[in-house]
């Protein structure tokens, strides 16, 4: 088993993780949540001299997925996530990225939509797909079992949990999927979160306010 390497690009007015994730061994890689400044993720790639073989969306919030359709051109590669239930908010990224601010925003419809219990990977590293919604409806957290370590996108933060107060948001059901989905993935999994620093599941269950 090949070990993962991960790089956090930090893209957009929204200073969103971009996280460049590959596996050691081959230098296969994939681009997860390209928001924006593409342009600063294409020299990332460069620096790291790995080849880019897939786009995984977490979910498809302007910050994150704006920037998804020209990498996909650029790079002629597939995007995979996130749920279907996003679909509204991929096919309004163009208009939203005009009210943001984010240059050169693009609608996007993935190449293949993720459901809870579906594996994607990146060479010989698998993630487990979990449906967790609540900050959006179609929101996906992707779980490297072996390597104890998932992406978790905007559902939860260091000390914070996704907000619930914008389309498709509910507060009760993102507790739910976070309690439900995983905190019982184990308290040693590590995570990158699309804001702000990274945790540990652990850390999260016994110190986040919005746990307790
Ligand atoms: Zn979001
Ligand atoms: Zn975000």
């Amino acid at each position: 088993m090949s070990q993962a390497r991960a790089l956090i690009i930090p893209v957009t007015p929204f200073q969103q993780n971009c996280t460049l994730l590959w596996s050691e061994a081959s230098k296969q890689a994939v681009v997860v949540d390209p928001g924006g400044d593409l342009a600063k993720i294409e020299r990332a790639i460069a620096d790291c001299g790995v080849a880019v073989k897939k786009i995984w969306l977490t979910h498809g919030h302007v910050d994150h997925a704006a920037g998804a359709a020209e990498l996909k051109e650029r790079l002629g590669i597939p995007i995979e996530g996130p749920h279907r239930a996003d679909l509204f908010l991929l096919q309004n990224l163009a208009e939203s990225g005009r009210g943001f601010g984010i240059a050169g925003a693009r609608n996007v419809t993935p190449d293949r939509w993720l459901d809870q219990g579906d594996e994607v990977s990146i060479d010989d590293l698998a993630f487990e797909v979990l449906h967790c919604p609540g900050h959006s409806p179609g929101s996906v957290v992707l779980f490297n079992a072996q390597q104890r370590f998932a992406m978790v996108g905007d559902v939860l933060f260091r000390g914070s949990v996704g907000r619930s107060d914008i389309p498709g948001g509910n507060h009760q059901t993102l507790i739910g999927s976070i309690k439900q989905k995983l905190l019982p993935l184990g308290d040693d999994v590590a995570f990158i979160c699309g804001h702000g620093r990274a945790s540990t599941f652990g850390q999260e269950r016994t110190t986040n306010p919005f746990l307790q």
